[in-house]
């Protein structure tokens, strides 16, 4: 027997349709690459919106065609989540930091149609514009009048003056719930990189997970910084969860440095804010020699590589801003765990509530988990064992996308279960604590060393702004760990002094043989170490015991 409910399909057009109808008056500030403040309410986002499906209907783009982005967190970024995907098409977010022949390669794998881009961006059109063939509108993220006479881009349109043509009224088409909405590409370490394309479905599903106490807990009262951009993963979903409490959003643009962000911060009474640690700690970095406080922030997310306990005593002791870990990757829409206490843990003592802190968190409702052994047995919760971190759930990939060139799909799933490439523990509590991706974990005599608990343990140091460990081949133990080191400004420490400071703060045959001292960490274009580019740059590099 069928419920007698109604089946209306989950649509992303209608999370702006119910921000602009229940929250009209809701703002949306942006700091532009033009270089002021732009502010306007939902009503004016949901009407944009509508002219850009308008719009992309008069270009003659057929349902589940590609629109591409590149452009950085702004108002007209969002009119394009809501408008290309509202209308049928997908929105497919470029990350502008990837090189440029590898944007070329995902624009021709999408088969993108139009691309629209932030005028920051000029100069990666101009060098690939030659190289994508599929492409056959180019829309300049600008006024009419912005639009450079030299761009080199034969038929080059300004987004305003196309918005400008459309009616503010629009009838959305009514989509199928599993219709394609948008499409991230892993940043592709190994290999070329590789599509999640996500649904309407999937994507309300995971904006509602989101707005949920334990997970963001976002409110129609918050004021919501997403500093993670939205050309990566869709901001964390951020748009969307935005839009669906009515919550104040604001975009910081370009201006991605700890003082622009501050700033941003203070004028726009942020209470919320959600970025990766090295984001934070730029913002740190810009604080504390400043003597500066928050006013308004309450709360910050913090993701994409694992946040050292450093920054969580920072943010939590100094500026009295909770920090919730979280977990997540680009075929998980992104979100799979985030670190909230229970009540279990409240009358723990602060040493003992950081200890949980530290963990990636527990399964958000949507999305189970497990670890397995190398023959894919389930391991136990006792917070201890480690291995292979598996997860399924509504807003978990089931296959990548299909390109251009593609001969067969690329179908990951074990047993129905998404191998995350992250080896982890999980406690009687159910807390997921990240030891490493598979292939950084270092393995030595027989047992895994955790690079990331080595790392925590020199950023720790009152010297060190970054450390990276990675593994170095030993004839005897098979790799041993050395940490690479990048020092803060005017900062001194010198190797034994470090090696020292891990005594008594890691097991001895943890503790890394040596300690390299760089200038900067390679970083990738989603904001995280890149580990086999620093193993390039060290290739050269004898442990103490070989040389
Ligand atoms: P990419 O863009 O490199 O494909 P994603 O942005 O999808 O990667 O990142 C996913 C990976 O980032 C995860 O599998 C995990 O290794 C790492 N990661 C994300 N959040 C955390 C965290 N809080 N702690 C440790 N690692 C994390």
């Amino acid at each position: 027997m069928l419920g007698l409910m109604q089946n209306q399909a989950l649509s992303i057009s209608s999370l702006i349709e119910f921000a602009a109808r229940h929250h009209g008056e809701g703002e949306i500030v942006s700091r532009r690459v033009e270089g002021d403040i732009h502010r306007y309410t939902y009503i004016e986002a949901a009407q944009r919106s509508r002219q850009l499906a308008g719009a992309l209907d008069a270009l003659g783009l057929q349902m589940g065609q590609r629109v591409a982005s590149i452009a950085w967190n702004g108002y007209r970024h969002m009119e394009m989540y809501f408008g290309v995907s509202g209308s049928g098409r997908v929105l497919h977010t470029i990350n502008p930091r990837m090189h440029p022949e590898q944007i070329a390669w995902v624009m021709h794998h999408a088969q993108d149609q139009v691309v629209c881009f932030d005028m920051t961006f000029l100069p990666i059109v101009k060098a690939i514009h030659s190289k994508c063939p599929s492409v056959k509108h180019w829309v300049a993220l600008c006024d009419a009048d912005k639009l450079p006479a030299d761009a080199g881009l034969p038929g080059l349109l300004s987004y305003e003056a196309l918005l400008a043509q459309h009616a503010m009224a629009y009838a959305w088409p009514e989509l199928d719930e599993n219709t394609a909405s948008s499409m991230c590409y892993t940043s592709g370490t190994t290999g070329n990189p590789k599509a999640a394309l996500y649904s309407h479905r999937s994507t309300v599903l995971h904006a509602y997970a989101a707005a949920l106490p334990d997970v963001m807990c976002l409110s129609a009262r918050d004021s919501i910084l997403p500093v993670v951009p939205m050309f990566h993963v869709n901001a964390w979903g951020i748009p969307y969860s935005a839009a669906l409490t009515g919550a104040k959003l604001v975009f910081p643009g370009p201006g991605m440095d700890g003082k622009s962000i501050y700033e941003l911060i203070e004028q726009e009474r942020v209470t919320y804010a959600a970025g990766v640690p090295t984001i934070w700690q730029m913002l740190l970095g810009h604080m504390e020699p400043n003597g500066l406080r928050f006013s308004t922030l309450k709360r910050t997310v913090i993701g994409g590589s694992a946040c050292p306990p450093a920054m969580i005593t920072a943010f939590n002791d100094k500026y009295g801003v909770e920090v919730l870990h979280a977990w997540g990757m680009t075929e998980m829409s992104p979100l799979g765990t985030l670190c909230t206490l229970k009540n279990k843990h409240l009358g723990l003592s602060e040493g003992d509530k950081m200890k949980v802190r530290l963990k990636q968190g527990r399964a958000i409702f949507g999305v189970d988990m497990k670890i397995v052994n190398a023959e894919g047995k389930e391991l136990p919760w006792d917070g201890k064992t480690y291995g292979d971190l598996l997860v399924k759930g509504s807003w978990v990939l089931r296959e990548y996308f299909q390109g251009e060139g593609d001969a067969v799909p690329v179908l990951p799933l074990v047993d129905g279960w998404f191998p995350t490439g992250d080896v982890a523990t999980i406690d009687a509590d159910g807390y997921m604590q990240i030891t490493d991706r598979s292939k950084d974990v270092i393995k030595s005599g027989g047992e895994w060393i955790s690079s990331i608990d080595i790392e925590n343990i020199a950023v720790a140091h009152p010297a060190v702004a970054m450390a990276a460990c990675i593994g170095m081949k030993h004839p005897k133990w098979d790799e041993r760990p050395i940490v690479a080191v990048v020092k803060k400004p005017g900062a001194e420490v010198s190797r034994e002094a470090l090696l020292q400071f891990y005594q008594g703060k890691a097991a001895k045959w943890q503790i890394p043989d040596d300690v390299v001292f760089l200038d900067t960490i390679p970083m990738g274009a989603t904001g995280k170490m890149q580990k086999s580019k620093l193993r390039e740059i060290l290739k050269d590099y004898q442990l103490p015991d070989l040389r």
